[in-house]
């Protein structure tokens, strides 16, 4: 299949490049490099896939590229791209999640029925839909409140996606993630910046009291849900839930990973943040009987594999190389730095 991943440099889209290249399809990634976060975070993030001949980037914004002509024989769309974190976009910094999230989706979306031979338009969503869901775990069917500017414009993603389906004939899926980790992680995502504290003896900084809980889902089983959205036909004109199907509060996370690096992590508490809902937690129920979906990755092995990217990347800007558990414990590289 020709493909086309929108935010193919982020952590999410690269992953999903990588694995669509693996199975051999052809692949034209766009991302904008945006400030989100580090423009050389994000050319590493591709790093390891561009010299593939299947693999074409394009680095431009979709408010200015010529979608038509850039969609042209494309198969499957995976919609990507956006301006994430719920804890921005209060007072002028909305404009920028008006633009990434919503102007952005309508002219991909108008330029997916234009070009005419899109077979599957599959768009990432987030459960940032739901707020503080009234009932846990949540499903698809209950209302969307959100908490925070980003979800509002999320809620508008997934509402512009269904209106192309329902009048244009737009085959578009919609994937609600919750809380993805994994290596390449956001740096402003909670866990890497755990892990970051942690390899650099500093204190992990929380948001309230770390008895909030999340449903955490690994990055390969979002990449696994993308294909099959790709591929299920009943998921045409629906909306699920992708996640881990469990719930572990940041105060677990935090003593998982002093389990697992046999370090302690001191902990500061800072006043929680506009934006964040005290707990979420996924029904997936819908996703495995329609898609077949199951996540395969726990927390444990996952956020291991997150820990070890983070310390190999932080030893690759001191150009040493790190061979992983149990090969190097965190007090033997901290000693070495
Ligand atoms: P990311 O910030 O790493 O990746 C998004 C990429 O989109 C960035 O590289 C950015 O440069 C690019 N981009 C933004 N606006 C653009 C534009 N107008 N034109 C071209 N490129 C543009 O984020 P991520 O964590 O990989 O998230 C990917 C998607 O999944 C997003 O839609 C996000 O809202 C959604 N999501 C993520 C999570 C999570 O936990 N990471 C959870 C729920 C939903």
């Amino acid at each position: 299949m020709r493909c086309l991943i929108t935010g193919a440099a982020g952590f999410i889209g690269s992953h999903l490049a990588e694995r669509l290249l693996a199975e051999g399809h052809e692949v034209c990634g766009i991302d904008a490099f945006t400030d989100c976060y580090p423009r050389q975070i994000k050319e590493r993030n591709i790093e390891g896939i561009s010299a593939s001949n299947r693999f074409d980037f394009i680095e431009g914004d979709l408010l200015r590229l010529p979608l038509v002509a850039l969609l042209d024989g494309v198969d499957w769309v995976f919609h990507l791209a956006a301006q994430a974190g719920v804890r921005q976009g209060w007072g002028n910094e909305f404009v920028r999640y008006i633009d990434a999230n919503v102007l952005a989706t309508q002219r991909l979306l108008e330029a997916a029925v234009r070009a005419g031979n899109v077979r599957r338009f599959i768009c990432a969503s987030s459960s940032s839909v739901y707020g503080e869901a009234a009932c846990l775990p949540v499903n698809e069917a209950a209302p969307l409140r959100p908490v925070s500017p980003y979800g509002v414009t999320k809620v508008a993603t997934e509402q512009l996606c269904m209106l192309y389906h329902r009048n244009c004939g737009l085959p578009v899926v919609i994937l609600r993630y919750f809380t993805v980790y994994g290596p390449r992680q956001r740096p402003d995502m909670a866990f890497y910046r755990f892990c970051s504290a942690l390899i650099n003896q500093q204190p992990a900084l929380v948001y309230g009291d770390g008895l909030q809980t999340r449903d955490v889902t690994y990055v390969d089983d979002v990449v696994e849900a993308n294909l099959l959205a790709a591929t299920v036909p009943a998921a045409v004109g629906r909306a699920f839930n992708i996640a881990g199907g469990a719930q572990v509060s940041i105060r677990d996370v935090l003593g998982l990973l002093e389990e697992m690096s046999g370090t302690p992590l001191p902990v500061k508490f800072l006043d929680e943040q506009r934006g964040e809902a005290r707990n979420t937690f996924a029904d997936i129920s819908q996703a495995n009987y329609v898609l077949g979906f199951s996540p395969r990755v726990g927390l444990r092995e996952g956020l291991q594999r997150e820990l070890d990217y983070v310390i190999s990347y932080a030893r690759s800007l001191t150009s040493r190389p790190y061979l992983g558990w149990p090969y190097g414990s965190i007090s033997q590289l901290l000693g070495e730095r």
